[in-house]
């Protein structure tokens, strides 16, 4: 799950983290009142949208002005003026796609003198089983440039959960990013207090970029980008709070609220599948085929009939699909039981694509036999090949 700026800098507060002052607003009437307690000189209108690389992006709108969506303002009617601009229209980066994302709130900041920016972001790596640290000198840019162009400029250290963030740590970002003195104590500081923060609210990723030192010789972490493991968030109620259903796909909320694990694509099959990996191996195999998979649609192990008439609801929705594949495994569930979930599925949600049934397992015999007297248009498949290259013979047209 991501959350925007503004509450990721609150959480980075509340560990002790060094963040401006702001306020969200979501009128230009609340941006005045924001700017004028920031009380200025300089204040920072900023697009708050799930989605980084905002200082150079675009408005589609005309009305928004020629500027990106993080803009310096140097007067209260400045604030007001921008955040009239921005708020309502729509924002595109190299994060959002063509289609941009519309800008529905704003974070008034006060505007910070920077000396330097830096790059800093902590991750789960996987290869080490640890969380990883990537520091850079080159802030403020776009971070796989650099990996790309001047690997040598970038720092990656992992962290031994069985010691936890110890000093040496420190020191070696401040080495990395040239901090010495007092800086470099602060960059200790910091070290400890994020991988603290890491840690305490189960986050998989924390980006800030840039990090800054201000004219005043101060680290402070200008930009915050956040996002928890959604495996880990029955135990974070608060964060679950900060939860934007704006910024998140609708079909991915209504399959949430059933349990299933749905992630839309751009293809035209629609997959109802159960299990991760043979979700992975149907959309491997709908593209050896030559077609595109519209989605991932996990039903888990123990699909109940309810699901199943919930993730055919979700894949009907959407109208690129041009057909439907369920591949079921009967493990648990028995091929019989899946076979009357999809027919009760289908009776209830009506079908104007073709649909193609794979079905394994216990009873998968009985499932089969189900499936072909239903009097329904489904077609049965034998395996995961055949079903394969049914449903993308059907999305053609073909027999
Ligand atoms: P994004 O990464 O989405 O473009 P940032 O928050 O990193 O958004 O802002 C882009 C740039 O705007 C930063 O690199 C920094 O130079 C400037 N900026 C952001 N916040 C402030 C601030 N509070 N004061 C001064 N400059 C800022
Ligand atoms: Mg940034």
């Amino acid at each position: 799950m991501n959350i925007h700026e503004y509450q990721a800098k609150a959480i980075l507060k509340e560990f002790g983290l060094p963040v401006s002052r702001g306020k969200a607003i979501f009128s230009p009437d609340e941006a005045e009142a924001a700017a004028k307690e920031l009380g200025g000189p300089l204040w920072v209108v900023k697009s708050q949208i799930h989605a980084g690389g905002r200082g150079k992006g675009r408005f589609k709108e005309a009305a928004a002005g020629e500027k990106g969506g993080v803009r310096l303002a140097k007067s209260v009617d400045e604030v007001k003026e921008f955040a009239r601009q921005m708020l309502g229209n729509t924002l595109v980066t190299v994060q959002t796609g063509e289609a941009g994302k519309q800008v529905n709130r704003l974070y008034i900041e006060d505007g910070s003198d920077i000396e330097t920016e830096f790059y800093l972001s902590m991750l789960v790596d996987r290869a080490t089983s640890r969380i990883a640290f990537v520091v850079s000198t080159e802030g403020g840019m776009d971070i796989e440039q650099v990996a790309h162009d001047t690997p040598e400029k970038i720092l990656t250290f992992s962290v031994d959960p069985a010691t936890g963030v110890m000093p040496f740590h420190g020191l070696k970002v401040a080495k990395a990013l040239g901090l010495k003195g007092p800086l470099a104590k602060e960059a200790q500081d910091l070290v400890t207090k994020l991988y603290a923060a890491f840690v305490a609210k189960d986050m998989s990723m924390l980006e800030i970029n840039p990090l800054i030192v201000t004219k005043d010789g101060h680290l402070r972490c200008l930009d915050a980008k956040v996002s928890f493991d959604s495996n880990a968030l029955y135990r974070h109620p608060e964060v679950m709070e900060l939860r934007d259903l704006t910024e998140e796909d609708e079909k991915e909320i209504e399959a949430s609220k059933y349990d299933l694990a749905y992630i839309a694509l751009d293809g035209t099959i629609g997959c109802m599948v159960n299990g991760a990996g043979l979700a992975m191996a149907t959309l491997d195999i709908i593209k050896l085929y030559g077609e595109e998979p519209a989605n991932f649609l996990d039903v888990g192990g123990g699909a109940s009939e309810e699901k199943v008439t919930a993730a055919f609801k979700i894949i009907t929705a959407d109208p690129n699909v041009k057909g439907i594949l369920v591949n079921i495994f009967g493990g648990i569930m028995k091929c019989d039981v899946i076979a009357r979930g999809v027919l009760a599925a289908v009776k209830a949600v009506g079908l104007q694509v073709p649909l193609v049934v794979r079905l394994e397992g216990t009873n998968v015999e009985e499932g089969k036999t189900i499936i072909r007297e239903s009097g329904l248009n489904v077609i049965p498949a034998d395996d995961l090949d055949d079903a394969a290259q049914k449903i993308v013979n059907a999305v053609r047209g073909g027999k």
